[in-house]
């Protein structure tokens, strides 16, 4: 891992290997690392967190977010942490929806504060969301995540149906002797409601110790048991991580996310930043730059040039299958 402040970048003189520059058209911005739950996959119960004027403000985030817009991003992701612990997010959208060639903005979230906010993010042009959901068992969600939840999740959920968001994805994280059991009912639950259920294939992680408590249950075991529903008709692969499918049955989307089995790193097109800015080639590993306290020296556009056409060329052509940082720090 190559942690570097931005000036100056090393190059491939000093030793480092630098791949071909990749075509960057998707940014993920984690607004906080902070959260309301503490799913044992992704934090510990004592984690701690930066303190707040460390945060990029909204202004810094929409900035860094105009240069790379500039430069091809066409699709920007909020994530986190939690995203809506961030006070007044519905502000940042719209501040990114402003944006001259107004990007796609979508947002990852645990949706226990949609209730609350759904209707104002809809508003400031939020396009699409993804929620994550692990069980629809209130004990169970109780041990993943530490917390009580599952209501006022399944609450979110409704609420941002209600406000017309579309094409919700529902993300759970597969684990086996955990969850593995919930395949279909979550299946079910997510097609009745009208979401794109989709599997995510645990990934090992500082965060979870690399994976020493649960089980990863790999992608062709994934699709036998979703297959134990209905049968699956594969779609073209695109740019993305999942391999998506059709149920053949009702004609409705399903995905798998498979990082680690199936790893789509020759296909990224997408650069993360942190929520105290520091903007990162991959979630595993590759190299990041810490670019806040330049931009606040005035030197914005500049840095974000330099740090983007180094982030871009310290893509790994494959990454390692584990990642050495805290999950809501990078924004998973
Ligand atoms: N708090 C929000 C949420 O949970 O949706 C956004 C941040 S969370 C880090 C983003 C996504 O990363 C969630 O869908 C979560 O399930 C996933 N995630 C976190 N740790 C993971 C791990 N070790 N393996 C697979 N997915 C993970
Ligand atoms: Fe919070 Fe999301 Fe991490 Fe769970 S996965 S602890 S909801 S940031």
């Amino acid at each position: 891992m190559i942690t570097v402040q931005p000036y100056p970048l090393p190059s491939s003189g000093d030793g480092l290997e630098l791949g071909k520059p990749r075509a960057i058209t998707y940014l993920r911005v984690s607004v906080t690392d902070r959260c309301n739950l503490r799913c044992g996959y992704c934090m510990p119960e004592d984690q701690s967190f930066f303190p707040r004027d460390a945060l990029l403000s909204y202004d810094e985030i929409a900035e860094v977010a105009r240069v790379l817009v500039a430069r091809g991003v066409r699709k920007i992701r909020l994530t986190g942490g939690e995203p809506l612990l961030r006070r007044d997010l519905p502000t940042l959208v719209t501040k990114l929806k402003a944006l001259p060639d107004a990007p796609e903005v979508v947002m990852t979230t645990n949706g226990m504060l949609l209730g609350e906010h759904a209707r104002a993010l809809r508003e400031a042009g939020l396009d699409r969301l993804n929620v994550s959901l692990d069980t629809l068992r209130a004990e169970r969600f109780r041990q993943l995540a530490r917390r009580d939840g599952l209501q006022r999740t399944l609450d979110g959920l409704a609420a941002a149906k209600n406000v017309g968001f579309e094409r919700t994805k529902l993300n759970t994280v597969v684990m086996g002797g955990v969850n593995d059991d919930e395949i279909a009912d979550l299946l079910a639950y997510s097609l009745a409601q009208g979401f794109e259920q989709r599997f995510i294939e645990f990934m090992p992680m500082k965060s979870n110790d690399y994976g020493v408590a649960a089980q990863r249950i790999p992608l062709d075991e994934i699709r036998r048991r979703i297959e134990t529903v209905g049968k699956l008709v594969p779609r073209a692969r695109g740019s993305g991580p999942a391999d998506t499918f059709t149920l053949e049955s009702t004609g409705q989307r399903v995905g798998i996310i498979a990082a680690i089995s199936l790893p789509f790193c020759e296909t990224c097109n997408r650069v993360r930043m942190t929520a105290e800015g520091v903007l990162r080639s991959c979630l595993f590993e590759g190299g990041e730059v810490a670019i806040r306290d330049r931009i606040r020296a005035g030197d914005l556009e500049r840095v974000v040039d330099e740090a983007l056409e180094f982030v871009r060329r310290v893509k790994p052509p494959v990454h390692e299958g584990m990642g050495h940082v805290d999950m809501n720090r990078v924004g998973g």
